[in-house]
């Protein structure tokens, strides 16, 4: 008997995205490739098929990611409009928005960023004080607030904002997520000056008395939390395939260089001090992939504690190996490791957003301590 880690269906879908991200390689159009890989099926993969999605999960959906960015072209916003946002609407979204966004998310044809960070906020998001009241004359929903560091919410149509209602009973903010369109009255953004080379910009969001429809929440206004963590798990599942894949991506372009690069009588590859980070980088990059399918099976099985411990171990293992295949892919350049041509510097930079967002690596410990290993808390 053979043991599977991936389906044969899996490893086609592997190779199909694989094929279609080296068509488009490093130079891509990011709208071009977006709207390529709708047409073939793969951004609503997760989607349900009724909505017009492919009826996968999040297994799937983190395959298409991984290698799109092991072809050096990564379409970050997948980790926001299908994987959060239609992971959510199609969760618990009403028949309208799911018919309203599912097919429209799953075609390409719209896209929806996601916003919780906030300037006071960030790590903390207990501490989020975007808040929504009701008009209590027409049962619109009023939203104040302010957000930072949001992706891509120039190209999406619409952001799906977390904010707080206040319990009627105890008086206290609970969670609850509303769509905001872009064009809304009283939505403006300001575009923060990233050291970053990509696709997708970040933006500072400004919320004030945002109006609102009744049926811009999505779900239920007492769930709270566990809504939004069915979306905050694909998310970080997600992120451990960008990270994954863009470590691939510059192990690659390193492994060529190290074996036709010769400065003495070998090719460097060939020294060891050149070949083992590189084959270290490796096996850490095909152990953070371990995990992340572990905590999308888990994930797609329908286990969300048991995915958040391990979605939470998986970004930070890809986080991590991702950084340093970056680091030492640029290192055996030697001098073109920082050049335009070769394209790995602005690497660095980009590795790092892996391990900052979206919880950064001490977050992580800090999960893994007290809810793992029972530890007490410092904060
Ligand atoms: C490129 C990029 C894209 C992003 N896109 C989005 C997006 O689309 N939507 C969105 O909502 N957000 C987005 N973010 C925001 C991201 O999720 C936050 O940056 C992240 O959650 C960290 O918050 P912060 O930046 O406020 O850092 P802080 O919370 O201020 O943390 C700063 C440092 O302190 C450490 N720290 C904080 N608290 C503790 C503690 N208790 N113990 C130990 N260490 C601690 C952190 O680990 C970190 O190293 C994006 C960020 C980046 C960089």
């Amino acid at each position: 008997m053979s043991v599977m880690i991936e389906t044969e269906e899996h490893k086609a879908l592997r190779a199909a995205v694989a094929a279609l991200g080296k068509r488009h390689g490093r130079d891509y159009v990011r709208e071009d490739l977006w709207s390529e890989a709708a047409k073939l099926g793969y951004l609503g993969v997760n989607l349900p098929e009724e909505y017009g999605g492919g009826g996968g999960g999040i297994a799937e959906l983190s395959i298409v990611l991984e290698e799109l960015g092991a072809a050096g072209c990564p379409l970050l916003m997948m980790v926001v409009s299908p994987a959060i946002c239609g992971t959510v609407i199609a969760r618990f979204g009403t028949d309208a928005q799911k018919r309203a966004w599912l097919p429209a998310l799953a075609d390409g044809t719209r896209t929806m960023a996601f916003g919780i960070t906030e300037p006071d906020a960030g790590s903390n998001s207990h501490r989020i004080t975007t808040t929504a009241r009701r008009d209590p004359d027409t049962g619109d929903w009023l939203l104040t607030g302010r957000k930072v560091f949001i992706s891509g919410v120039d190209i999406a149509d619409a952001t799906l904002i977390v904010g707080r209602t206040e319990d009627s009973r105890t008086g206290r903010l609970k969670p609850c997520l509303f769509i905001v369109p872009r064009d809304a009255e009283g939505f403006t953004r300001r575009q923060i000056d990233m050291e970053l080379q990509a696709a997708e910009k970040q933006f500072e969001l400004v919320l004030d008395d945002v109006r609102l429809p009744a049926d811009a929440l999505v779900g239920d206004e007492d769930a709270g939390l566990l809504q939004l963590f069915a979306g905050l798990n694909p998310e970080r599942i997600m992120t451990a395939a960008f990270a994954i894949g863009m470590g691939r991506y510059a192990l690659g372009r390193a492994v060529e260089y190290a074996r036709d690069r010769a400065v003495w009588n070998t090719p460097i590859g060939a020294h060891q001090a050149i070949a083992h980070p590189l084959a270290q980088a490796h096996i850490d990059l095909e152990l953070a992939r371990l995990m992340m399918q572990k905590a999308a099976h888990l994930y797609d099985a329908g286990d969300d504690v048991g995915a958040g411990e391990a979605a939470n171990m998986a970004k930070y293992a890809a986080g991590e190996a991702c950084v340093r295949a970056v680091d030492q892919a640029v290192h055996t350049l030697g001098g073109n490791g920082l050049t335009r041509e070769f394209g790995l510097a602005s690497l660095i930079t980009a590795s790092r957003v892996a391990r900052i967002a979206p919880v950064s690596r001490e977050m992580i410990l800090n999960y893994v301590s007290h809810q793992t290993l029972g530890l007490p808390k410092s904060y």
